[in-house]
């Protein structure tokens, strides 16, 4: 959610949304996890009707092919990512102290933060469930562990997910909770 890129000078954020198609012979609507939308609306949290076209990358429909098309809505919240109607689960990078630095498709942040948009950084650790270093666990001094980015789980995370695992051991939401993040289904991504 916090990728930016620059595109006609204005820097955008990408953020899943939903679509529907400008063309009043065609009745597709689509979920678009990448859709590139102006960082300054973002920040004020501008909803999708007051946006403009010009505060967002345009999308091709794939129905009809209508290249400028109508963004409905944003962020895209979507149920399966939920947990216990409070949580909601993202693709988070971590950093710790001491120069560690991960990425976990077991994040979870407050849904209400996710609907609100803010972003890694406006995030507190109140907001997630933190995770530890692993190049630091056990040690006696404790170091700071922030997430600083994540953005919407996408189809192509699903391969770290299963290549390199959850280590329970090291995430907050795992330690108290019976039902461990893997035991989440598996077919949401
Ligand atoms: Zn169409
Ligand atoms: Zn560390
Ligand atoms: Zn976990």
């Amino acid at each position: 959610m916090t990728r930016t890129r620059k595109k006609d000078k204005i820097d955008r954020v990408c953020i899943p949304a939903k679509w529907s198609c400008a063309n009043n012979e065609c009745e597709a609507v689509w979920e678009s996890s990448a859709t590139w939308v102006s960082k300054a609306k973002v920040d004020n949290k501008i909803s999708a009707k007051d946006l403009t076209k010009k505060d967002y990358a345009k999308q091709k429909c794939k129905k009809c092919g209508n290249s400028d098309n109508n963004l409905e809505e944003y962020p895209l919240v979507s149920k399966r990512l939920i947990f216990e109607e409070r949580w909601y689960r993202v693709y988070g990078l971590w950093k710790c102290e001491c120069k560690n630095e991960w990425a976990s498709a077991y994040t979870w942040i407050l849904l209400e933060s996710y609907k609100n948009m803010i972003l890694g950084p406006g995030l507190t650790e109140r907001d997630y469930f933190k995770q530890d270093c692993k190049t630091c666990k056990g040690n006696h001094d404790i170091k700071d562990i922030t997430l600083t980015s994540y953005r919407h789980l996408m189809r192509r995370n699903r391969d770290n997910v299963h290549h390199k695992g959850h280590m329970s051991e090291h995430c907050g939401k795992c330690r108290i909770h019976v039902r461990k993040c893997q035991e989440h289904e598996s077919s949401v991504l």
